[in-house]
């Protein structure tokens, strides 16, 4: 026997139901979750009935999450929008735009009008200076627990983002537990000083890409909210990813989630092998710094090292061949 359930439901579906569903003997139950206006199909096995603690985090979650739950800030700089942000805006950007905000130290109407990005000025200053960098930090945080979204994604901006890789892999995550997802960049836990003691932690280097979920976001409030993150930073006197790492790891406790297919440029990019850059959720470049490390597309580059210096465009016609603007598109 089927059984066509409408319903009206936004993250879960209610127990008692699942305990009817469990109890009465159908085989099926068809139900519809609605969802941002549009009605999402589910169907229902009656093994999956008895199973209620995994429908309602797990199945129904994947159903019901999203893109648009996900909040990804950039933070850069007035001096990075030519040479970092025109590649961010003509690549991984378009798939996310909507859910992208810049949090930058400079008006630049001009490049917000040609491109329709949301660009910030914070006002927090325009150095590499600890102090900036945590009001930035601190900003995006703030500008985060207004949205109303599941997940705040912190990056660079001279990170890659590959959003579908992104959404997959937080709809395995529960935003109403407490996750901090990324990657360190040292082998041990850091050592620092707080109020006269002793303090170490694991952090997650912002280079890479930090995710932390909402009930994560909601508990670091103490620390965070209303420009607070700044005196956070000053307390440890260690830059914004530290501060991070301080609050969720050393205050609060909870683990940092290491995810591999996090990346930053402290890495070896070259040794990502092709096969394995559609997996990876953030890919990075350090084109511009010091010393070069860019991913080695030399067997599938659509573009030249000079044409394509940091190797995104190159990276984006790899996972999305389709553009016009890629060499198999173009006549
Ligand atoms: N950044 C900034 N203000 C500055 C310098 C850097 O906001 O004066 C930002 C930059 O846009 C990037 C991050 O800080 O998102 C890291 O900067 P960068 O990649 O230049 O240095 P790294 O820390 O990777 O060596
Ligand atoms: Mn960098």
């Amino acid at each position: 026997m089927k059984c066509l359930l409408v319903m009206v439901v936004s993250h879960k579906l209610p127990r008692i139901l699942l305990m009817i569903l469990a109890w009465s003997g159908l085989t099926t139950t068809t139900f519809y979750l609605w969802r941002n206006g549009v009605s999402v199909q589910c169907e229902l096995g009656k093994n999956e009935y008895a199973n209620i603690d995994r429908l309602t985090t797990s199945a129904v979650r994947n159903i019901t999450f999203g893109l648009d739950d996900i909040f990804i800030s950039v933070k850069t700089s007035g001096k990075f929008h030519a040479s970092r942000l025109q590649v961010i805006l003509k690549t991984w950007w378009n798939n996310c735009r909507n859910q992208t905000t810049f949090f930058s130290d400079e008006d630049d109407s001009n490049l917000m009008n040609t491109s329709g990005a949301r660009i910030l000025n914070t006002n927090c200053g325009n150095s590499h200076f600890r102090t900036h960098l945590c009001c930035k930090m601190g900003f995006e945080y703030d500008y985060f627990m207004n949205t109303g979204k599941k997940w705040w994604c912190h990056f660079d901006d001279d990170n890659y983002v590959n959003a579908k890789r992104l959404v997959k892999v937080l709809s395995g995550y529960d935003s109403n537990k407490d996750h901090y997802i990324g990657r360190p960049s040292l082998s041990y836990p850091i050592s620092t000083t707080y109020i006269g003691r002793m303090v170490s932690f694991w952090f997650a280097t912002g280079g890479a890409g930090i995710c932390i979920s909402k009930s994560l976001a909601v508990k670091m409030s103490k620390w965070s909210r209303n420009g607070r993150f700044r005196h956070s930073c000053n307390s440890i006197k260690l830059p914004d990813d530290c501060t991070l790492g301080f609050i969720i790891n050393n205050r609060l406790g909870v683990n940092l989630t290491v995810r591999e297919d996090f990346n930053s440029h402290l890495q070896s990019l070259k040794r990502i092998r092709i096969d394995e850059i559609a997996s990876q959720v953030t890919l990075s470049h350090s084109a511009d710094q010091g010393y070069l490390n860019v991913l080695n597309m030399q067997n599938v580059a659509a573009f030249s090292i000079s044409q394509d210096p940091t190797r995104f465009l190159s990276l984006h016609c790899h996972l999305h061949p389709e553009i016009h603007w890629c060499p198999s598109k173009r006549t």
